[in-house]
């Protein structure tokens, strides 16, 4: 489930609200749009229920991400959505539970006044408590995880101190007892960081015009010069893109990755005939496949773990040589929800998903490590079918709702 952050827009100071996914907006009273932007994570605080106090908020790392873990001869995936105390302070909430879905959040930014509680934990720390989740609930031993997709974030909880007792100050329930004086504190707590978000606007930067994306795109197109621009990383980058042709009364063109990549170490992957080889696919290997580099596609849009695995192990061994062009299309073009940098965590697993014999390969998984080329943003039509759409050229089908839960990830 999504949270809810109230902040007011940077240009007229109007009240908005937006999700936590959500980085693009649009206000609603001057009409401006704008991307928003941090350099690390986001930090959100959860609304105190009383003021006049003097405050102090302590941080949990919140992660919501699709977890993958490869062992025995298969892969299992889990949705991870987790928040956890970061506090070296004993005695706080280890979760914060519901309540980040149940309040809305603001924005943690430093003007806000009072002390925060160091944060112990990194984001590898974070990653590893993470892993501590999805070990005890899949397997212990295992060849490969990956965690595609996620969101990290930092939320914090306000306290305040009322005589001898920390007080969490959204339920106004006592936590933990504490001495009269400050000394017991200074070691865990800190100054507020200076930390802000910046917002850019959604501006063309090669010919000015206003860029098309939704509120959670990643990539921002220009319907004037027609060029796609990567909007996750702080400014705006180019991202080459193609469109496969087609399209007929009802079409959206769905965004793929296709990412340039081989292994030299662990498994020997330089061409498409290697990987087919590998991977020992029931297909006869032609000869020009040994000059193919090998691509790996995958979806650009969020969607459920099975799906994101099916449809990219589909499209990376069919390795369909479209036909590609750089013409307008004339029907809508589906949001980017998933960054090039996530999709390329996922090679090594559509690779482990494609290999025939699991139980001989997987072993040789920690091995293998790719060398990454070239990625480009591909376009493919999709026809309406009713509940579902299906590719134009190959018989790969999405179902409707499937796509629209992925917005939720
Ligand atoms: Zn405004
Ligand atoms: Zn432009």
């Amino acid at each position: 489930m999504a949270f809810v952050i109230e902040y007011e827009c940077p240009q007229c100071g109007a009240p908005a609200e937006m999700e936590e996914t959500h980085h693009l907006f649009r206000c609603p009273f001057c009409d401006v749009k704008s991307l928003l932007f941090t350099d690390d994570c986001f930090r959100y605080v959860l609304p105190a229920k009383i003021s006049g106090k003097d405050m102090m908020y302590a941080p949990y790392v919140r992660f919501k991400g699709a977890a993958y873990l490869c062992r025995d001869a298969a892969i299992e995936h889990r949705i991870i959505d987790m928040t956890r105390c970061a506090s070296a302070l004993d005695g706080l909430p280890v979760s914060l539970g519901f309540r980040p879905q149940a309040m809305k959040m603001k924005f943690m930014t430093s003007d806000r006044g009072g002390r925060i509680l160091k944060r112990m934990m990194t984001v590898e720390g974070a990653l590893d408590a993470v892993g501590s989740v999805t070990s005890t609930l899949m397997a212990r031993k295992f060849y490969h995880r990956a965690y595609i997709g996620e969101t990290f974030s930092i939320i914090y909880l306000p306290l305040y101190r009322e005589k001898n007792r920390l007080f969490d100050a959204v339920t106004n329930e006592p936590l933990i007892p504490v001495q009269k004086s400050d000394d017991c504190m200074t070691d865990i707590v800190d100054e507020m960081p200076q930390w802000r978000l910046t917002f850019l606007a959604t501006v063309c930067p090669d010919c000015g015009y206003d860029l098309h994306g939704e509120r959670d795109s990643v990539v921002l197109t220009c319907p004037n010069c027609f060029r796609a621009w990567n909007a996750s990383k702080g400014k705006l980058s180019e991202v080459a893109f193609k469109i496969v042709p087609g399209g007929r009364k009802k079409t959206v063109f769905l965004p793929f990755w296709k990412i340039s990549a081989g292994s030299d170490q662990g498994l020997v992957i330089r061409s498409y005939a290697e990987f087919i080889r590998t991977t020992n696919q029931p297909k006869v290997v032609k000869n020009q496949w040994e000059e193919w580099g090998m691509s790996f596609w995958t979806p650009a849009f969020k969607v459920r773990p099975h799906i994101f695995l099916h449809l990219s192990k589909q499209m990376t061994v069919s390795q369909e040589n479209f036909t590609m062009t750089e013409d307008v299309p004339s029907a809508p073009l589906y949001p980017v929800t998933l960054p090039l940098s996530e999709a390329c965590q996922s090679l090594k697993l559509i690779l482990a998903d494609s290999i025939m014999n699991k139980k001989n390969l997987f072993p040789t998984l920690p091995q293998v490590a790719f060398t990454i080329g070239e990625s480009m943003l591909v376009y493919l039509p999709f026809n309406d079918m009713g509940h579902e759409i299906i590719q134009e050229h190959k018989p790969t089908g999405i179902h409707k709702k499937t796509l629209e839960f992925g917005r939720y990830l």
